[in-house]
């Protein structure tokens, strides 16, 4: 097995790794967001999806990247096609991903249980995938979500048959989900769609409908699972009037349904997921729920969404991170490794604490969100999966364009070239601030949830928990500095509440960053704690240190006189997973803000 202190320089690239093993932050992470018993049964089957991400799957992420999805939107006789060609890289991968149970495991007992998992191992195989195709990640994340949905929302179980295709392993009757939300008008502005839907007969008894309008961002465009929103004759105006139909690709006749897949988008990346422009012409669709509730049920989705995203973009960071270590270890300047360079150790320390603080948070906000939809009575549940989603995917998606970023940097001129797996991870980043919802429409959701769920109040005992855990006399200096920041915060919070609209969306976005930094800092010292009293190693301990350090105090001068630099001391113990004694370690600095 391979284990800590990793030696980077073994490999030509950050591949052909198991990334669950290379990964020990992250197995650390869900052995404590897991349920026990999940957990338990788990480990085995991350290690072994680890090692085929990591090999199979990386291999044909990189074909896939050059020979995405092509539509042909009419056969050769003018008939509309609809037909989407996958490379057959691409249906391995399906197959490979699918039948490890990547959705089944969360809504059918999986093979050795008699109950489903929790979505957090959803999320963990996510968060493994996305290390070589977030793309990919974007249909898994909504087949999971439509489930979710019908499971959900679809009370009279009459697309049942649906459900069963989106929960299955196998091949044969395995169907994907998608959701067109977007309309040419509005993206964030969902209200404004005009898409409509008649219904198929008498209107009091039916539930099938046929929709007419245009989609304009419509991924995995061909999926049988499609959730769309649309408005029926004389609904409300705004997202009040929205009802959610399932429109498959194709009828239970097997006939093409009627819409008009116009084409696929040129994207920058996730190539590997065919986004494009749907015509609906008459488009089948079952009406899902009750009417005029569509935008409701489509919250399920949303926030499920945005934690995949949130794990997507540490996926991503991860592997930004693994390449940038490979390579410090290979590359050669001035006659020696760049990695022996205190700028180059340093830059590998800041991207390591990046990519713990991001994989705490979303792996936090998944926790919420899984226990939410374990019980959807759990009302603590609820209150902190809306205050962390919009913050986790807002501060993460950010964090993986600036950590891609940075990775190809440190390739030097190789990085951005397309030959070179740096090139796919900036190009893929960069749409995770984007889709989903912007940084903007998530700071403005993070107030309504503020104002409608005091959503802040179940901050509390959470980040008070968190800090009260740090006991040992390295973290409790540090633990004081993030709970003085904490009561600031909350201040803040109500001076948004009860401030104007205007100045509380003018703050909003700074208002999730500072959520993100207090909740994030707590939560690392918390697990600082959990490491030196079950491991006895105090490598978590630094990473904690230089994460409240860095986002929430301000020495003077910056710190350049201060003379600390861990990246120097514990360089070993933070990049490369060496356990670290603490006995090593020393007083923290002081917090000079
Ligand atoms: C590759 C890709 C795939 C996609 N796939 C799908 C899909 O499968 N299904 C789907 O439904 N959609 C999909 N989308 C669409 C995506 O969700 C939207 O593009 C996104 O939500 C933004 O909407 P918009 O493009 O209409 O931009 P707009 O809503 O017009 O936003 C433009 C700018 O205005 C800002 N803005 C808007 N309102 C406010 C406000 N009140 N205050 C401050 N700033 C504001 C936004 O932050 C943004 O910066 C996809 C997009 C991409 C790029």
């Amino acid at each position: 097995m391979t284990s800590p202190p990793f030696d980077y320089g073994r490999h030509d690239e950050g591949r052909g790794m198991n990334y669950w093993r290379h990964d020990p932050a992250l197995r650390k992470e869900a052995r404590r967001v897991y349920p026990e018993d999940e957990f338990e049964w788990a480990e085995d089957r991350l290690d072994e999806f680890g090692a085929v991400v990591g090999d199979t799957i990386a291999d044909n992420a990189d074909v896939i990247d050059e020979r995405g999805p092509e539509l042909s939107t009419y056969d050769e006789r003018g008939n509309v096609a609809n037909e989407v060609y996958y490379h057959p890289a691409q249906r391995e991968n399906e197959r490979l991903t699918y039948e490890r149970g990547v959705v089944a495991d969360a809504f059918r007992p999986p093979p050795g249980r008699d109950e489903p998992l929790g979505l957090v191992h959803t999320l963990t195989m996510q968060l493994l995938l996305s290390y070589v195709d977030a793309g990919f990640v974007c249909p898994v994340s909504m087949t999971a979500g439509a489930a979710l949905v019908l499971r959900n929302h679809d009370e009279d179980g009459h697309l049942d048959d649906y459900f069963e295709g989106l929960t299955s392993r196998n091949r044969d009757d395995r169907i994907e989900g998608a959701m067109f939300l977007t309309e040419e008008q509005g993206g964030s502005d969902v209200g404004a769609n005009e898409t409509v839907a008649e219904p198929v007969g008498d209107p009091s008894e039916t539930r099938t409908y046929e929709l007419t309008g245009e989609k304009w961002f419509c991924s995995n465009i061909d999926a049988q699972g499609t959730l769309v929103l649309a408005r029926r004759a004389g609904a409300p105006e705004g997202t009040k009037g929205l009802s959610l139909f399932l429109v498959p690709h194709e009828t239970r006749d097997g006939e093409l349904n009627d819409q008009l897949y116009r084409r696929l988008k040129d994207k920058l990346g996730t190539i590997s997921v065919p986004t494009g422009e749907v015509e609906f012409r008459g488009a089948e669709g079952h009406l899902v729920g009750e009417p005029e509730r569509g935008f409701e049920y489509m919250t399920t989705m949303l926030n499920w969404e945005r934690v995949t995203n949130a794990v997507g973009a540490v996926g991503i960071m991860g592997r930004a991170l693994v390449e940038s270590k490979v390579q410090a270890a290979n590359r050669e300047a001035f006659g020696r490794p760049i990695r022996e360079y205190p700028l180059m150790k340093r830059d590998l320390v800041e991207m390591a604490v990046d990519y713990e603080a991001a994989l705490a948070f979303s792996l936090e906000a998944g926790r919420w969100l899984d226990r939410y939809e374990r019980d959807r009575d759990d009302r603590e549940a609820f209150r902190l999966m809306r205050t962390l989603t919009p913050i986790a995917k807002l501060r993460t998606a950010r964090m993986a364009v600036e950590n891609a970023s940075y990775a190809m940097e440190i390739q030097g001129g190789n990085g951005y070239v397309a030959d070179f797996v740096t090139h796919r991870l900036l190009r893929d980043a960069q749409v995770l601030p984007i889709w989903e919802g912007t940084s903007n429409v998530l700071s403005l959701d993070l107030l309504r949830t503020l104002e409608r769920e005091d959503a802040h109040e179940a901050l509390l005992p959470l980040v008070e928990g968190f800090l009260a855990d740090a006991e040992h006399p390295y973290l409790e200096p540090l633990a004081e500095t993030v709970s003085e920041e904490f009561a600031s915060l909350q201040e803040a919070t109500l001076a948004l509440a009860a401030g104007d609209d205007d100045y509380a969306q003018h703050e909003a976005k700074r208002l999730a960053d500072y959520v993100f930094d207090v909740v994030t800092a707590s939560l690392l010292l918390s697990n600082a704690q959990r490491e030196l009293d079950e491991d006895d190693d105090a490598r978590k301990a630094v990473v904690a240190e230089r994460f409240v350090r860095h986002m929430l105090t301000t020495p003077s001068a910056r710190g350049i006189a201060d003379r600390d630099a861990p990246a120097l001391e514990h360089f070993d113990a933070v990049v490369r997973h060496a356990p670290l004694d603490p006995a090593m370690l020393g007083e923290p600095a002081p917090a000079d803000d």
